[in-house]
């Protein structure tokens, strides 16, 4: 077993090589790697190709780049001994859109430093968090000659489009990823200073609601008042999905929906934001949601429904005295144990059907969708994640569910069964999917150092439990 004492230890190593892993990491977050705009796709391929050749200077042989008909996917493994477990690492390389540019402080792909913060699209989500811990694994190699334990990794270019292309990857490669466990750090903390793991995701089912009228746009003088108008019907559509209670009215919404006894509530209660906090993040004065639940439970274990986008009509400056041809809205929901994202696209394409008047034709398009995921707090690699983060920050990390997605997790339960930890390294205040995202330099070598002394604590521990 390596101490992990400073000195010429993979921790000493990564205190003193910290100004170099700070440039590297901006030099990643320097590529535009946007996975929803197509005008991208060459720099997709390019962060990866840069993220292959960086993970094989670090010392791993062998690093292949598998392409996929969307964008390809980074993988690597390490064998240092088949007594060892194995730890799958996985991460994603791209990134959200920017829009609106000139709401940034800095060009978002110019990685600026400024205030002890890396601003920039992706520093948190989640190039920083991924890279921490490519960083701990150099911080073995170069020290200790490789990582204490096995190690495969999986970085992804579809993270944020909803990972359409991971899962027939894991399948193929099912028996090379074969693992004890996987970490994954694409999730927040509490709050400064204060780490947590991940116990529960939402599901996620994204779908647009289109409607159509007339067969081009009409002359509003001509035909006003005489056909039905698509943006009007588009809107009553979308402002009838919640009622006055700010339940979501979609007929059999909450039937699978899990109830959590008062006593779990209450325990989740204790370490889980306030609303006020949730609310100061957010630039909100008030909240708003389901009647009979807190904010923090209104994103975490009930289910949610967004606008995320409406469109139709005229958008430009001035006027243009027509009624459209075509409306649409963008909407997502958010789903909770024991939902199913087939079951909700069942009802609310019926929601819509039913609502659907005459003279307009309504339908929805089903754009991506993921299963909500319960972790096990009791597997081994959660263990070693909570000793890890205990010894880095000085403090218990907090259990709570979180409202966001991440299909990978419940690709990996499903498929193989595997045990996952969601150490995370983002706060409320990083601007995930907003301008000005950033990550603080501390709590990028605060990352580095839970993923070496993790690695440390998984090759002791997960061997032992086999
Ligand atoms: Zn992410």
């Amino acid at each position: 077993m390596v101490r992990l004492g400073r000195g010429q230890s993979p921790l000493g190593y990564a205190e003193a090589q910290a100004p170099r892993f700070v440039r590297e990491l901006q030099e990643f977050v320097r590529m535009p790697s946007v996975s929803s705009d197509p005008a991208y796709k060459q720099d997709l391929g390019r962060c990866a190709s840069w993220l292959a050749s960086h993970l094989r200077r670090i010392g791993i042989d062998s690093v292949r780049l598998i392409e996929t008909e969307g964008h390809p996917i980074v993988t690597a493994r390490i064998d240092v001994s088949p007594s060892k477990p194995t730890l799958l690492i996985y991460g994603h390389y791209d990134v959200q859109p920017v829009k609106p540019e000139s709401a940034w402080r800095f060009p978002p792909f110019s990685a600026q430093i400024s205030g002890g913060h890396l601003f920039g699209r992706g520093a948190v989500d989640d190039k920083g968090q991924l890279f921490a811990h490519v960083k701990a694994l150099e911080s073995w190699f170069r020290t200790q000659g490789g990582p204490p334990c096995n190690v495969r990794i999986v970085f992804e270019g579809e993270e944020e489009i909803g990972s359409p292309h991971l899962r027939p990857f894991l399948e193929k490669y099912r028996q090379e990823l074969k693992s004890d466990g996987a970490v994954v750090s694409d999730t927040q903390m509490r709050g400064p200073g204060q780490p947590a793991l991940t116990i529960g995701l939402r599901g996620k089912l994204a779908f647009d609601v289109i409607v159509d009228g007339p067969a081009k746009d009409l002359h509003s003088g001509s035909f006003g008042g005489a056909v039905r108008n698509p943006a009007e019907v588009l809107s009553i559509l979308v402002s009838g999905l919640h009622d006055r209670e700010g339940r979501i009215s979609v007929a059999g919404m909450y039937d699978d929906v899990r109830v959590y006894s008062l006593t779990e509530r209450r325990r989740m209660a204790k370490s889980a934001p306030r609303a006020a906090e949730l609310f100061q993040a957010a630039g909100v004065e008030e909240g708003w949601g389901e009647e009979g639940f807190t904010a923090y439970e209104r994103i975490s274990i009930r289910p949610s429904l967004s606008i995320n986008g409406i469109s139709g009509g005229h958008q430009g400056p001035g006027t243009k005295a027509i009624i459209p041809a075509h409306a649409s809205a963008k909407l997502s929901f958010r789903l909770v144990p024991d939902q199913t994202p087939e079951r909700v696209a069942d009802l609310v394409t019926k929601h819509i059907a039913r609502r659907c008047p005459p003279g307009v034709r309504c339908r929805i398009a089903i754009r991506e969708s993921a299963p909500p995921v319960r972790i096990d707090r009791g597997s081994s690699i959660v263990k070693s994640a909570s000793h890890a983060l205990e010894r880095t920050f000085g403090r218990t990390p907090v259990m709570l569910p979180s409202g966001g997605s991440i299909p990978v997790v419940e690709a990996l339960d499903s498929l193989f069964s595997l045990p996952t930890a969601l150490m995370g390294f983002a706060l409320p205040t990083d601007a995930l999917h907003g301008p000005n995202e950033r990550f603080e330099l501390k709590r990028f070598h605060q990352a580095i150092e839970a993923s070496i002394r993790l690695l440390d604590h998984f090759s002791r521990t997960a061997g032992r439990l086999r």
